[in-house]
Order: C-alpha cells, then sequence, then structure tokens
C-alpha cells in the first residue's frame, strides 16, 4: 500500500504550495505518549525529513513562568533507521526571566525496553534548539531526559519495603489530583537524630527519586553499617512531592500551577498546593512532638548540580553556614560529588531549604544534580549512580552528625 502525507502550506500572497512528500521519509511511523509519565508533546515532519518535536510547557499560576524539558515518549519506527529528531519549545521563563532550557540539554536516555537506558549526547542548535539523532535498533525506542522513575517505580519500592520491621510508612495527605503523599520512617522514631529528604517537588527530575531509593535501600540492608547507621539517626522521606506532575509527564509546577519548591517563607495554600499544606502539617506535628529534623535536604535536579545554600536573615545563619560546609566537605569525601556551592551571595527564598531555615530553623538546603554528566565519575548520570550517592549518603549523615552534634 502506498500512502503520502500531503504538506499544505499558504504563503501571504494567498498562492497554496502543496508539494507531495512520501509518508515517513525518516522511517518514523508514530510517537506514542500515551503511558504513564510519558511527556505531552506535538510533533511533524520537517521537509528535511527530522522530526520537529514540541514539548509542551507546563505553567505556574499568576506568573509569566513556564516550564518545558521532560522528555519521555516511545519512537515507533523501521527497524534500522535513522532517525533526526529536533527539539524545539524549550523557550521556558523562570524567576520571570527567559530561562531557555535547551542549554542544560546536553544530554538523553533511550531503552529498547523501558528498563535498560543508553546515555546519549545531544547537539546544541542556534535558536534554543537540541538536535538527537539515533538509529532504530528495532521497531520501538524510548526516549528520555533521564532514566524515568514513574509511580509505579515507587509503588514497587513502597510494596517491597512495607513490612519490614524498620519502616513505617504514613500517608500526610494528598495530591491535588488525590494521590497519597507518602513519608517513609527508616529507623526509630526515638533515634538522637533526624534527617528529612524530600525529592521530586519538580516532576522532570527522576534522579533525586533515585537518590532516596539508594539511601532507603542502604538502610534497610542487614549488616552492621545500616545497625550503626540507625542508632544514630532515623531519615525521614517524601519520595515523589509532585506524583500527579510524575504520572502526567509535567516538568515543573503541580495541577494547579504551583512551584513546590517555592512559597516556602509563608504557610502553604491548602487549596493551590495541597502537596506542601501536607508536608507542613506534618512538619509543625514533629516540631510539636519535640522531633524536629535536624537537617534537611531536598533534592533536584538541573545542569549543574550544586548544594544550593541560601542566606536568609536569621540569628545563627553563621552556624547554619559552617555546618552545611560540613556538609559539603563530607559529601566531596563519601561521594562523588565534586560540583560545589551556591557563592556567599547567594539566595533563593521560597525554596524548601531557604524556608525551612528561616520559619522554623532547620539546617535547610537544595541539592541538584547534575543531568548530564557526573564529573567524579567522569560519566553520565544513570540510575545506579544515583541509587550508589543515596547509599553513600548514609554515611555522610552519620558522620554529619558526629561532627556537628546539632
Ligand atoms: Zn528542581
Amino acid at each position: 500500500m502506498l500512502s503520502v502525507l500531503v504538506l499544505s502550506a499558504a504563503f501571504t500572497d494567498g498562492r497554496t504550495q502543496s508539494p507531495v512528500v512520501p509518508a515517513s521519509p525518516s522511517g518514523l511511523d508514530f510517537i506514542d505518549t500515551g503511558f504513564e509519565n510519558a511527556s505531552p508533546l506535538w510533533y511533524e515532519l520537517a521537509p528535511d525529513g527530522s522530526i520537529q518535536i514540541n514539548l509542551l510547557y507546563d505553567h505556574e499560576r499568576a506568573s509569566p513562568n513556564r516550564a518545558a524539558g521532560h522528555i519521555h515518549f516511545q519512537i515507533h519506527a523501521k527497524s534500522g533507521s535513522k532517525l533526526t529528531l529536533e527539539f524545539r519549545n524549550l523557550d521556558n521563563v523562570w524567576n520571570g526571566q527567559p530561562g531557555s532550557v535547551a542549554a542544560e540539554l546536553k544530554a538523553v536516555a533511550i531503552s529498547e525496553n523501558g528498563r535498560e537506558w543508553t546515555p546519549v549526547p545531544t547537539e546544541s542548535l542556534p535558536g534554543n534548539r537540541i538536535r538527537l539523532t539515533v538509529q532504530m535498533p528495532g521497531p520501538r525506542l524510548y526516549v528520555a531526559r533521564e532514566e524515568p522513575y514513574r509511580l509505579s517505580d515507587l509503588d514497587r519500592l513502597l510494596e517491597s519495603i512495607r513490612k519490614n520491621r524498620l519502616v513505617q510508612i504514613t500517608s500526610i495527605g494528598k495530591t491535588v489530583g488525590g494521590r497519597d503523599l507518602e513519608v517513609i520512617r527508616i529507623g526509630s522514631a526515638s533515634a538522637p537524630y533526624r534527617v528529612f529528604l524530600r525529592a521530586r517537588a519538580h516532576p522532570w527530575e527522576s534522579g533525586s527519586s533515585w537518590v532516596a531509593e539508594g539511601l532507603i535501600q542502604r538502610l534497610l540492608e542487614d549488616d552492621a553499617g545500616a545497625k550503626t547507621f540507625l542508632a544514630q539517626y532515623a531519615a525521614y522521606i517524601l519520595p515523589m512531592a509532585n506524583k500527579d506532575g510524575v504520572a502526567r509527564g509535567m516538568t515543573r509546577f503541580n495541577l494547579r500551577g504551583k512551584d513546590l519548591n517555592r512559597n516556602w517563607d509563608t504557610p502553604a495554600d491548602a487549596d493551590l498546593a495541597p502537596e506542601n499544606a501536607a508536608l507542613e502539617r506534618w512538619l509543625e506535628g514533629m516540631i510539636a512532638a519535640g522531633r524536629k529534623p535536624h537537617l534537611a535536604i531536598e533534592l533536584h535536579n538541573d545542569g549543574r548540580g550544586l548544594l544550593h545554600i541560601s542566606r536568609p536573615p536569621v540569628p545563627q545563619l553563621d552556624r547554619h553556614l559552617a555546618r552545611m560546609a560540613t556538609l559539603e566537605d563530607l559529601l566531596r569525601k563519601k561521594t562523588w560529588f565534586t560540583e560545589g556551592s551556591t557563592n556567599g551571595a547567594f539566595r533563593n527564598s521560597g525554596t524548601l531549604g531557604d524556608g525551612w531555615l528561616e520559619r522554623y530553623g532547620i539546617d535547610a538546603v537544595v541539592h541538584e544534580f547534575n543531568c548530564n554528566w557526573i564529573e567524579g565519575l567522569k560519566d553520565y548520570p544513570s540510575a545506579r549512580h544515583w541509587r550508589t550517592y543515596g547509599e553513600k549518603l548514609a554515611e555522610v549523615f552519620q558522620e554529619y552528625f558526629h561532627v556537628v552534634k546539632p
């Protein structure tokens, strides 16, 4: 059967051009986004045979901010065909300023089965565009910004640890879409120290969930190391803050257009950001019970991977900065972290790190992970490397509490 694709373009002078182009000169049949965590997009074939991918933005409420950059789709195409994909619509707006994500998008991951992934570098094109060239190893190929961590991955983790006597999983509330938000406690509520971690406030940043999973797995290993860690501290982990966004393949905001790593300088809006309101309620309950976390880390991905040490005007800022310097030092010693921290003028108001320090006096910090490259390993990021990082965090916390004694 011969099928043709007719492209029509109207010129401004009224003429109509109707070139006839053979269907899918590239071998492409379809781009599938009909599955969990797939990124919403539309696409078209350019006359040169390249596939123009237009990711859809998600938008912040009452703000010019918008974000695209989550990539997760499945190509259906002729086995062996070589495809050129061009990503457009990367013109994000961030903190009210144009902030294209193109400059931060240097690699993606591809997979035939959605489980084993291979990194592939991308090429930068003028005008905030990115090119990716792939050869189809078979009739189907997944492409993702980074190795996906889906709701089903979290469900599998929760199922595997739920019955462990060291684990307590508490539902602290629901997302806008009605999904349960879990805080996982590993260890005893009466341990001397408490560390809190949150992952996935921004749905595209799957590396954060892999790090959290690595820590959980390490603390639950039935060995002498784990016993030592849990004798000293309990870990409280919110592994997926923006579940609705993860399910729908969104990039940054929740379903009501709120950034869950903003507005922590004021009480959370229970209607617009129920995910944050639930966490705030949980935190205030912990504080009321005399169990304030001694350290809180908000896990993210970006193109740089710094430790974001913010400096709100709090009475004991110097003490906080000294503790964060200790933390950074331990990260460098015990993990593959080499990226460093933000400079002495840095402040990012409204992030969880800044807000929890300012409002609750908690030593809190945002930890970004470079989504393109791990300099300390000279390798591309992967679920395996992020999990290893999480495993090593178990030691970092032990040493941190030992040294700092907060
Ligand atoms: Zn983020």
